[in-house]
């Protein structure tokens, strides 16, 4: 029998999780497929227990459901709560449990170009869910001091209070400097914009983008220009999907496989987002 597995979010049309996990079924030949459920927010604790109900076997769990997602499950383990967001559903014999690899795709992510973490200045941008991901696994990687930036102070104090981390406005980001840059919000997505001008960017050496649609973001571009170390947002997809199929399966996916059939689907995307003639990096 087919095992059944899908990513739960609102919109989920353009996800590439299908894309990875249904090419490592096939390489692997395990007998399972992974679809795409676009549930709307109000629909969310239906969709869980139909989850159950269906006896669907995992699920990858994206905006706007990561934190929601948890009181709506059996078991989260100490990540997850640590956290406070899960992105990783198992289904254990009808019990929900839910794990978060995020934070893995991160670290993953710095250690493939070979960028240490530890005692490192890192500023994110971004309060939301690849925020909180982001600053735990640059905790758990010896960073030395963490700034939170959100145009919602409140919630970048909230992240801040969670991991005793520092919070600063929105406003003040200009002032901002230090050794690592990760954009965690929603800008740049399907659009050219940058959440901060080429004269911050400057004063860092490595800059990540947590957005990869485009793939080459404008602050990514904003980088190159400044011939920084830049990471792109398919990274850490990637490398938290590859932590999924290993809690799914107990295999390990064909990594590079995946690799190629992401960053090929991405691009084929991005007819609709590319940067127009004229548009400037700074
Ligand atoms: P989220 O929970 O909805 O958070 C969105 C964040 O973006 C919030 O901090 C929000 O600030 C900020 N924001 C949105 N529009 C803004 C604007 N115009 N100016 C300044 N800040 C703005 O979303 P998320 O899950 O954290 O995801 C954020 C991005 O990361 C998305 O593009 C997502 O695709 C990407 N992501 C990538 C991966 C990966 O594996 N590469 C994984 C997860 C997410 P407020 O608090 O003020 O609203």
């Amino acid at each position: 029998m087919y095992k059944v597995y899908g990513i739960i979010g609102y919109p989920v049309s353009h996800s590439l999780s299908p894309v990875m996990h249904n090419l490592a079924f096939r390489e692997l030949r395990v007998k399972a497929v992974y679809g795409a459920f676009p549930v709307k927010p109000e629909d969310l604790s239906q969709a869980i227990r139909g989850v159950k109900a269906l006896g669907i076997s995992g699920l990858s769990v994206t905006i706007p459901h990561k934190v929601e997602v948890i009181n709506l499950l059996d078991e989260i383990d100490e990540k997850a709560k640590e956290i406070g967001a899960v992105n990783t559903i198992i289904n254990r014999e009808g019990s929900l449990f839910g794990t978060n690899t995020d934070w893995i795709g991160a670290l993953k992510a710095f250690q493939e170009v070979e960028v240490s973490l530890s005692g490192k200045r890192v500023v994110i941008l971004g309060a939301g869910g690849a925020s909180l991901a982001i600053i735990y696994a640059m905790i758990t990687a010896g960073a030395k001091e963490i700034v939170v930036y959100n145009r919602t102070f409140e919630k970048a104090k909230e992240v801040a209070e969670r991991f005793s981390v520092l919070a600063y406005p929105w406003e003040a980001l200009y002032d901002a400097y230090g050794d690592i840059l990760i954009n965690a919000t929603s800008v740049g997505l399907k659009s050219f914009d940058s959440p901060v001008a080429k004269e911050v960017v400057s004063r860092f050496s490595v800059v990540m983008d947590s957005v990869y649609i485009p793939l080459e973001t404008k602050l990514l571009a904003i980088a190159k220009e400044e011939n920084k170390i830049t990471i792109d947002g398919l990274k850490m997809l990637l490398y938290q999907g590859v932590e999924q199929f290993k809690l799914w399966t107990s295999l390990m996916p064909p990594v590079e496989k995946m690799r190629e059939a992401i960053y090929r689907e991405v691009l084929t995307m991005e007819v609709d987002f590319a940067p127009r003639k004229g548009d400037k990096t700074a």
